[in-house]
C-alpha cells in the first residue's frame, strides 16, 4: 500500500530510472513468465513444455548472433554465462596454471569466474575504451585458456575489436569469448563486427533480460562446438534427466518461457525499432549534455556517459533520477526500451534546474 492507501500496480516505477541495463519486460513477455511460474527447465525431462521453449530460445538467440546451429541455454543471466565461459575453457584446455585475458573494461562478473574457478585474470589497458589487441597479446601465453572481448560494454557501450582478438585466441591455441549481454540485442542492426558469423568466436553470452525485454532471469550461454556443452557436464541421479551443463540446478521456467515469447515477438523488426528509438534518444541526449558544457563520451551504442559532477548526481538522484556513475564516476544514461524523449526532456529540464 502506498500512502494514499491504494495498492499500487507494480512495486517498481521505470519513470525515472535511468542507469541500468534491464526493463520493463515486454507484455508478453509478462505474461509467459506468469504462466511459466511453475516449471523447471533445470529438468527438461519431467518439464518438456518448457524445455521445447528453451530449445526455441537458443535457436533464435544462434540467429540473433550469426550461429545456425547453437548449442547452448538460457542462462540466470550474464554473470552465469561468463562463468560458464570460463568454466569451458578451463575444463577443455590441458595445462596447469590457467589464465584468462581480457581487456580492461570486461565486466566485473568475470573477478567472480576468476575467483570461483581459481584461474588468474589478466586484464589489458584499453585504447579509446575498446580493447587493444597488441595489449592483450603481451598478456597472452601457453595457459591461455580464453580470451574475452566484449561486444557493447558496460560502461560505455564500446564494441571490441572481436576479429583481432580471434586471431589471438586461435594463435594462443585459446577460446574466444564475447561478452554481448547487453549489446547483443541491438548490434544486429549496427555494422560492428562482433558475432559468431563475423570471426571465429567459441562461446558468448547473450541477455535477453537486458535489450531483449524478457523478464528476469533470462540470460543467454550460446557454442559453436557441442564439445563445450559437454565439457559443462555433470551427471545427475535424482533427475529424470541424466546429465546438466547449467550451473544452477532448479531454474526458472518464466525467465525461459519470457525470453521466448519476447524474442518470437520482437526478432527482428520490434527489436531493430527499439533500437532506433534508443540510439536517437541516445544522440539527442549526448547533444543535450554537450551544449551543456559536459565532457560527453559519444554513444556508438546507446549509452552515454558525461562529466556531470558527483554533486549535480546527488542533486538529480535526490529528485529521484536513478542514475549511477561509471567507475570513472562519470554520469551514465542507459537508453533502455523504457526510456523515452520526455523522460530524458524532463531530467535535462531538472539537470539546469540544479
Ligand atoms: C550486465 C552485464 C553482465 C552481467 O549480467 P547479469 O545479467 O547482471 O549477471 C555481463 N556483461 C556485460 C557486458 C553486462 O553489461
Amino acid at each position: 500500500m502506498n500512502q494514499q492507501g491504494t495498492a499500487p500496480r507494480e512495486p517498481q516505477s521505470f519513470e525515472r530510472v535511468l542507469s541500468s541495463m534491464c526493463t520493463e519486460p515486454h507484455p508478453v513477455a509478462r505474461e509467459a513468465a506468469e504462466r511459466f511460474l511453475a516449471t523447471n527447465p533445470g529438468d527438461p525431462t519431467t518439464y518438456p513444455a518448457v524445455a521445447d521453449l528453451e530449445r526455441a530460445a537458443v535457436e533464435t538467440l544462434g540467429e540473433i548472433t550469426g550461429l545456425a546451429d547453437p548449442h547452448g541455454y538460457v542462462a540466470s543471466g550474464g554473470t552465469e554465462a561468463n562463468i560458464q565461459a570460463v568454466r569451458a575453457a578451463r575444463n577443455l584446455a590441458d595445462v596447469d596454471d590457467p589464465n584468462v585475458v581480457a581487456p580492461e573494461s570486461v565486466h566485473f562478473s568475470f573477478q567472480k569466474a576468476a575467483d570461483v574457478l581459481d584461474v588468474e585474470l589478466r586484464l589489458a589497458p584499453t585504447v579509446d575504451r575498446r580493447a587493444d589487441p597488441a595489449a592483450m597479446a603481451n598478456l597472452a601465453d601457453e595457459d591461455t585458456v580464453l580470451v574475452v572481448g566484449v561486444a557493447g560494454t558496460t560502461a560505455y557501450g564500446r564494441v571490441d575489436p572481436v576479429p583481432a582478438l580471434a586471431d589471438l585466441a586461435d594463435d594462443r591455441d585459446a577460446l574466444l569469448h564475447v561478452d554481448a549481454a547487453w549489446g547483443g540485442f541491438v548490434l544486429p542492426f549496427t555494422d560492428f563486427a562482433w558475432n559468431f558469423d563475423h570471426a571465429a568466436v567459441d562461446t558468448m553470452t547473450v541477455d535477453p533480460h537486458k535489450m531483449g525485454q524478457a523478464a528476469v532471469p533470462a540470460g543467454g550461454f550460446l557454442a559453436r562446438d557441442g564439445r563445450v556443452l559437454d565439457a559443462l557436464a555433470v551427471d545427475t541421479p535424482y533427475l529424470e534427466s541424466t546429465s546438466q551443463a547449467t550451473l544452477t540446478g532448479t531454474r526458472s521456467g518464466a525467465g525461459v518461457a519470457s525470453a521466448q515469447a519476447a524474442m518470437d515477438e520482437l526478432w527482428r523488426d520490434g527489436y531493430r525499432e527499439a533500437y532506433e528509438r534508443a540510439q536517437e534518444n541516445a544522440e539527442w541526449v549526448a547533444a543535450a549534455l554537450a551544449d551543456r558544457g559536459y565532457d560527453v563520451v559519444d554513444p556508438v551504442l546507446p549509452l552515454v556517459a558525461a562529466d556531470v559532477p558527483a554533486e549535480t548526481v546527488a542533486a538529480l538522484q535526490d529528485r529521484g533520477w536513478r542514475v549511477s556513475p561509471t567507475g570513472a564516476g562519470e554520469l551514465r544514461v542507459v537508453c533502455m526500451p523504457h526510456v523515452t524523449r520526455e523522460m530524458l526532456a524532463s531530467f535535462i529540464a531538472d539537470l539546469d534546474a540544479t
